[in-house]
């Protein structure tokens, strides 16, 4: 049977002030902005993505930002942090960057065979720069990142859940992870092809309390599947598993699946194609609002709800 989970695919947050938001993600970070759209289900929010020169799967950062948002709270039933795979010589650069930013992190320090440089969006959403995979992705240089140095997509996401042994029994009996390594508080798994952006942690902080969903949280973690035909098929796995999934979504720039693992965490299984530039040219990406093909009759009242960005 051909592979049906390539690795991740997007993940997505609760943002506040969206012009705060793009200023980090694209500015400090050098991520390209690569789709300005709404939120399907909410069309009085942005839904801003984030991501290499093309947003290809595993590069893909998004958020909803909502001006003035409260506070959600870091813990259980959540993706925890979100790592960024940067090149092994890059963490000086980095650090000196993040410093001239004004943006809170913590000194770099080993973990295994990486340096981690942990870092918190103005939102307070845990980020990690990671270096120290073998990670031949090409990271963006068109912005103010030069590309020796620039984020080349996820390392991988932590999890922090009360019972990690059911979230790894899903993942490696129903979603196709193995085990790479069970330490005490940190079990590491990896999509069966080993390809970069591909890791989840399993891995709470000491005395985590019950995550509470609000700004600066994880909303939810997507995981890549190549087509619609695999997405069938890893859809009646999760069936067979016992998780209640949905119906397959079209957002537009890929197909989608939700369910929650047993930990609580929101997962979904994301098609690769189409992609971002369905709508738009390569060098056009992120420029314009692009709305769905059933909202462009409100166009005009949807562009006066939302807050103009730069
Ligand atoms: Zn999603």
């Amino acid at each position: 049977m051909s592979q049906l989970i390539n690795g991740l695919h997007h993940i997505t947050a609760l943002g506040g002030h969206p012009q705060t938001n793009v200023d980090f993600y694209s500015k400090t970070l050098g991520l390209r902005l690569v789709k300005k759209t709404i939120n399907f289900d909410a069309t009085d929010v942005y839904h801003l993505y984030y991501g290499d020169e093309t947003g290809q799967p595993g590069t893909i950062m998004t958020f909803f930002p909502y001006p003035g948002i409260q506070r959600g709270r870091i813990g259980t039933g959540q993706v925890i942090i979100t790592s960024f795979s940067i090149p092994n010589d890059s963490i000086d650069y980095w650090a000196r960057r993040l410093e001239e930013h004004k943006v809170s992190f913590q000194s770099p320090s080993r973990r295994g065979d990486e340096t981690v440089l942990p870092l918190e969006d103005p939102d307070g959403l845990l980020l990690e720069l990671v270096a120290g995979e073998n990670d031949q992705r090409k990271g963006w240089g068109g912005g103010e990142v030069p590309e020796e140095h620039a984020i080349r997509g996820f390392f991988g996401v932590t999890i922090c859940v009360v019972n990690p042994k059911a979230t790894q029994h899903l993942l490696t009996n129903t979603m196709e992870y193995s085990v790479v390594s069970d330490k005490p508080g940190r079990i590491r798994l990896q999509a069966s092809n080993g390809s970069p952006g591909s890791i989840v942690d399993l891995a709470c902080p000491p005395n985590a309390q019950r995550g509470l969903s609000g700004g600066g949280t994880i909303h939810h973690v997507a995981f890549s599947t190549d087509s619609d035909e695999t997405q069938r098929q890893i859809r009646e796995k999760l069936v067979d598993a016992g998780m209640q999934v949905t119906q397959v979504l079209d957002r537009q720039y890929f197909h989608s699946i939700y369910f929650r693992e047993p930990g609580g965490v929101l997962f979904e299984v994301a098609t690769n194609p189409p992609g971002f530039i369905k709508d738009e040219e390569v060098a056009d990406l992120g420029t314009a609002l692009k709305l769905p093909p059933w909202e462009e009759k409100n166009r005009k009242s949807i562009e006066q709800n939302l807050i103009p960005i730069r």
